[in-house]
């Protein structure tokens, strides 16, 4: 018999077994396949204008290959106009620098419950934009994108200082500012909750942002935007951009009159952002790439690693930061798990997001597209055996089979690369100090997983990795309240939890000093 609850377990056990912990708040409605779009200029002091220069570009449905629309294409010109509408919304006096903190929790509620009414015409939009299935969108991106919001609406009125007991006749305290105006630049991969992770934080700090939004999907943001006027926020708070990397991401990270700026994206554009960050002394947080290890010892239970593994690499069409693409199985386990793992990923349902039935859809673009179909001929001609998968799927769309490759050495490039695609490597470790070592001999250090049933080796093994996450006998869990982050050249700072907020506030210390009680 068909149930709503039924339903809504079998999607989250799809989404969540057993790493991505995902919990559908209601059953997923049907989606709009042909949503209407109609966002698609810049988000400017709560208006939508056209770029100063008056140019365009396509934004194009990855399943299909076809132009979905033409947005407007940002540069210097519009960057200044944003920065400067920021500034203003947070001049001293303004209503936004006046606003009680609770109300500015209370907004970020109000954004959240828009984003509530409008979820399955904002994930139809993820779909056509992105090419992630319609299920995950609904049940994962818009779910935490939501809780998000929440989170930090939560934190706006709880943000405070210290008394401090200073030397000598002085009454001390600390007060925690918002830093002023950031600019904030987000992938194509997650666009709704990357936008989430950075606004959250930021607003409930009371900072102003200018945010430059992926080329490659750039509607649900501006989308969002709409959302954000009209749920009452002041002009100017919000500046939402969508242009190019260089052109309008290099004037915001370059723009002296923002004081912070935060990134999402590749550990090669993450260097040319702090190196133009500094030219005016901006505080930098920088969220890149990874080449995670996820480690599988002997005593795990097979099906639960299997999938687990799978999903910790194949989530998002391997299109996350943190995917487990360095999959490290002891020897005595290691063949039956390639097999397993490669009858998991065969048997995945590649096609039309839009389909219910579809696990994987297209990869976001051609150049993702050109570069993952690369790697895996460096992984054919360097000696790793190709199990399962290993070329294109479908005459249309950027769609590739679910890959996986096994006797994979750690000196192979796909075994040293972010791939970004769904290509699984499985490599073989013998003992736990080989495979500490192995597992950091990386310049990456963003996430780990391992699986075990031994809390002892779990312990040792986390607190032996060099990563800003590790994720034992699970993977991928991205609750709000949780900081992330990376060590090494996987970033600097972390997003999420209180920690989250951190980046977005100056510590102010006011030291009074009091009168004498005889004088
Ligand atoms: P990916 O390779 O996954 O597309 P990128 O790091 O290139 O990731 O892009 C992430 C974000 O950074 C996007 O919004 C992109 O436009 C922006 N970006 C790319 N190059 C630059 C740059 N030189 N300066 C500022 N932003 C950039």
């Amino acid at each position: 018999m068909f149930t709503a609850a039924r339903f809504v377990r079998q999607v989250t056990s799809r989404l969540s077994a057993p790493g991505i912990n995902i919990r559908c708040m209601s059953a997923v409605p049907q989606p709009q396949t042909n949503p209407d779009v109609h966002c698609n200029k810049l988000f400017i002091n709560n208006e939508w204008v056209d770029a100063a220069s008056g140019k365009t570009f396509a934004t194009v449905n990855p399943s299909t290959e076809e132009v979905i629309t033409e947005v407007a294409e940002a540069d210097k010109a519009d960057v200044d106009l944003a920065v400067k509408a920021a500034n203003e919304a947070f001049r001293l006096g303004s209503p936004w620098r006046t606003m009680d903190a609770s109300e500015r929790g209370n907004l970020l509620n109000r954004l959240a419950d828009l984003i509530e009414r409008d979820r399955a015409y904002l994930a139809s939009l993820e779909t056509l934009d992105n090419g992630k299935p319609y299920q995950v969108a609904f049940a994962a991106d818009l779910a935490l994108t939501i809780q998000h919001y929440r989170y930090y609406a939560g934190w706006a009125d709880k943000i405070h200082g210290q008394t401090i007991p200073a030397d000598g006749n002085n009454f001390a305290y600390t007060r925690q500012e918002p830093v002023g105006v950031c600019g904030q630049i987000i992938p194509w991969n997650f666009p709704l909750l990357m936008q989430a992770w950075k606004l959250g934080p930021a607003l409930a700090a009371g900072c102003c942002v200018v945010m430059k939004v992926a080329e490659q999907t750039p509607l649900t943001a501006l989308y969002i935007a709409d959302l954000i006027k009209e749920a009452g926020f002041p002009p100017g708070v919000v500046n939402v951009l969508s242009g190019f990397g260089p052109t309008a991401g290099g004037a915001v990270a370059s723009h002296p009159d923002i004081v912070k700026v935060a990134f999402t994206g590749s550990t090669e554009v993450g260097r040319i952002i702090q190196e133009t960050a500094s030219s005016n002394c901006k505080k930098v947080t920088l969220e890149l790439g990874g080449k995670s290890p996820n480690i599988i010892l002997a005593d795990a239970d097979m099906s639960t690693a299997v999938e687990t593994a799978h999903q910790a690499l194949f989530f998002n069409h391997g299109q996350c930061c943190t995917a487990g693409s360095r999959t490290f199985v002891e020897e005595g386990i290691y063949d039956e798990f390639v097999e397993r793992s490669a009858e998991r990923a065969k048997n995945k349902v590649v096609g039309d997001p839009f389909n219910a039935k579809s696990e994987q859809g297209p990869q976001v673009d051609k150049d993702q597209f050109d570069k993952i179909l690369g790697l895996i001929g460096s992984g054919k001609t360097e000696g790793a055996t190709l199990v399962t998968g290993g070329s294109r799927a479908h005459d249309r769309g950027y769609f590739i089979q679910p890959t996986v490759f096994s006797n994979v050495t750690d000196e192979m490039t796909i075994a040293r690369e972010e791939i970004f695609g769904p290509v699984m490597q499985i490599l073989k470790f013998k003992n736990l100090n080989d495979i500490i070592e192995r597992a950091n001999n990386t310049e990456y250090g963003l996430a780990a997983g391992v699986m075990t049933k031994d809390i002892e080796k779990a312990l040792y093994i986390a607190n032996s990795l060099r990563a800003g996450t590790v994720w034992v006998n699970t993977y991928n869990q991205f609750q709000s309240q949780l900081p992330f982050g990376g060590f090494k050249e996987s970033g600097t700072g972390r997003e999420k939890g209180s920690a989250g907020l951190e980046p977005y506030l100056e510590t102010k210390t006011v030291i009074i000093n009091m009168i004498e009680k005889n004088s």
